[in-house]
C-alpha cells in the first residue's frame, strides 16, 4: 500500500514532469485536452480493478453490481447529451470504436469510401496500413485544389461510381463543417450506410455549435478527449437502436475487446455530465472564439508576405490549418521552433503537401485545452500574435518564450494537483 512516490520514484517522477510541462507551457495540439480533476479521479480509482464483460446486468463476471449503475449513467448521460437513441460505451479507443463500427456496417472485402488521410481523413478511415485499408476495398475522396474544401457534387459522382458498402463523414484536420444532409442524401442515392465519425468536433456538437451528424448518420463514432474534454476513449452511437444495438454491442465486445475498462467508463460518465452544462457551453464557445482570432491573425498581410497563410481562408471550429507551402519555414521547423517558445502544436501535412509526412507543409493548432484553462478573446489575441511573431520571424526566441510563460503563470494548471 505505498504510495507511488516511495513505491516507483522514477515513475513519479514522471507524472511531477508532465504535470510541470502541461502548467508550464501553451497546449494547442488540436485533439488534446484538460480532463477535469474529477474525471482524473474516476479513472486512477479502484474500477480499475473490475472485470465486467458483457454489458450492464448481463455481464460474465460476478460483482458487477456497482460497475453497471456507471455504465447505465454514462449511456443514459451520453444519448441525452446527443439525443441518440444507442450508445456504446466500451470502446477503449476511437479507433476501436471504428473498428467496431465498420465490422457491424459491412463485411471484409466490401468497399468504404472515406476522406483521404492527406486530405484530413484518419487513420482507420482506410489508410492502407491501418485494419480498414486490409479488411476493406477502399476508395478515397479529396478536397479541391482550389478551395481545400469537400465538393459534394464530386463526391456523390464519385459515390455513384464506387457505389461503396458505407460512406464516411468524418475528419482529423478540416477546418470546415460537413454537409451531413448532402452526405445523407448520397449516402442513399447509392444505397450506402452513413457512418459519422465525429471524434474531433465532438465538444461543439455537445454544446449546440456546430451541426449534429446523429440524425442524419446510422452510425456515429466519437473519441472522448478531444473536444470533448473525458477520458482517452471511445464511444458509438445510433438512432435505429432496433437495427444496430445488437449488431454494435457483439461488434465491440466479444469483437474487438474483451474487460471493459470500467473505471475509463466511470470517467466518460462524468465527462458527459460536464458536457452537458452551461459552463461546458460557454467553454466551447470560446474554443470557437479563439480559433477564429488565431485564423484571423494568421491570414494578415504581414504573415502572407511571410509565405504563411490558413487553409480555407478561416475556421468553423477548434482548430486552424496553418499553409506553409510558401513560407521558408516547414512543418518540422515550425513545429520545433514554437515548441522552442513553449507552445505545443503538431506539424500536419496540407492536402497535396509537396513535402514528406514527416516533415509536411503545414501546422494544425487547436484552441480546446486553452479554453479549458480559462482563456478568452484576450488572452487567445496575445497568442496569436505570439505565433504569428514566431512564424514571419519578427521577435526574439527569449522574448516570445517570456510572453507565453506570462499567460501560463496567469491560467494556473490543475490547481493544487501534484502529479
Ligand atoms: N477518429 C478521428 C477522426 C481521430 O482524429 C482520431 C484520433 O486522432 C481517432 C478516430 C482515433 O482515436 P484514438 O487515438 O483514441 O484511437
Amino acid at each position: 500500500n505505498l504510495p507511488l512516490a516511495e513505491l516507483d520514484p522514477e515513475i513519479a517522477q514522471v507524472l511531477k514532469d508532465e504535470l510541470g510541462r502541461q502548467r508550464d507551457t501553451l497546449e494547442m495540439i488540436a485533439s488534446e485536452n484538460f480532463a477535469p480533476r474529477a474525471v482524473l479521479e474516476a479513472q486512477g480509482s479502484v474500477l480499475t480493478n473490475k472485470y465486467a464483460e458483457g454489458y450492464p446486468g448481463r455481464r460474465y463476471y460476478g460483482g458487477c453490481e456497482y460497475v453497471d449503475v456507471a455504465e447505465n449513467l454514462a449511456i443514459d448521460r451520453v444519448k441525452s447529451l446527443f439525443g441518440a437513441n444507442y450508445a456504446n460505451v466500451q470502446p477503449h479507443s476511437g479507433a476501436q470504436a471504428n473498428a467496431a463500427a465498420l465490422a457491424a456496417m459491412l463485411n471484409p472485402g466490401e468497399k468504404i469510401l472515406g476522406l483521404s488521410l492527406a486530405h484530413g481523413g484518419h487513420l482507420t478511415h482506410g489508410m492502407k496500413l491501418n485494419f480498414s485499408g486490409k479488411l476493406y476495398q477502399v476508395a478515397a475522396y479529396q478536397v479541391e485544389e482550389d478551395t481545400f474544401r469537400i465538393d459534394m457534387d464530386k463526391l456523390r459522382e464519385q459515390a455513384k461510381a464506387e457505389r461503396p458498402q458505407v460512406i464516411i463523414a468524418g475528419w482529423s484536420a478540416y477546418p470546415r463543417h460537413l454537409d451531413f444532409a448532402a452526405f445523407r442524401s448520397i449516402a442513399d442515392e447509392v444505397g450506402a450506410l452513413l457512418w459519422t465519425d465525429m471524434a474531433h468536433f465532438a465538444g461543439l456538437v455537445a454544446a449546440g455549435l456546430h451541426p449534429s451528424p446523429v440524425p442524419y448518420s446510422d452510425v456515429v463514432t466519437s473519441t472522448v478527449h478531444k473536444t470533448l474534454a473525458g477520458p482517452r476513449s471511445g464511444v458509438i452511437l445510433a438512432n435505429d437502436s432496433e437495427r444496430w444495438a445488437k449488431k454494435l454491442n457483439s461488434a465491440v465486445f466479444p469483437g474487438q475487446q474483451g474487460g471493459p475498462l470500467m473505471h475509463v467508463i466511470a470517467a466518460k460518465a462524468v465527462a458527459f455530465k460536464v458536457a452537458a452544462s452551461a459552463e461546458f457551453k460557454e467553454r466551447q464557445e470560446r474554443v470557437l472564439e479563439g480559433a477564429r482570432i488565431l485564423a484571423d491573425r494568421l491570414n494578415q498581410p504581414d504573415l502572407t508576405a511571410a509565405g504563411v497563410s490558413v487553409l480555407t481562408g478561416g475556421t468553423d471550429v477548434h482548430l486552424v490549418l496553418v499553409d506553409l507551402r510558401n513560407s521558408a519555414l516547414d512543418g518540422q521547423q515550425a513545429e520545433d521552433l514554437l515548441h522552442s517558445i513553449g507552445i505545443t502544436v503538431n506539424r500536419n501535412a496540407v492536402p497535396f503537401d509537396p513535402r514528406p509526412p514527416m516533415v509536411t507543409s503545414g501546422l494544425r493548432i487547436g484552441t480546446p485545452a486553452l479554453a479549458t484553462r480559462g482563456f478568452g478573446g484576450t488572452e487567445f489575441t496575445e497568442v496569436a500574435e505570439i505565433i504569428a511573431l514566431a512564424l514571419k520571424g519578427g521577435s526574439s526566441v527569449e522574448e516570445l518564450r517570456a510572453r507565453v510563460d506570462k499567460l501560463a503563470a496567469d491560467f494556473p494548471l490543475y490547481p493544487g494537483l501534484e502529479g
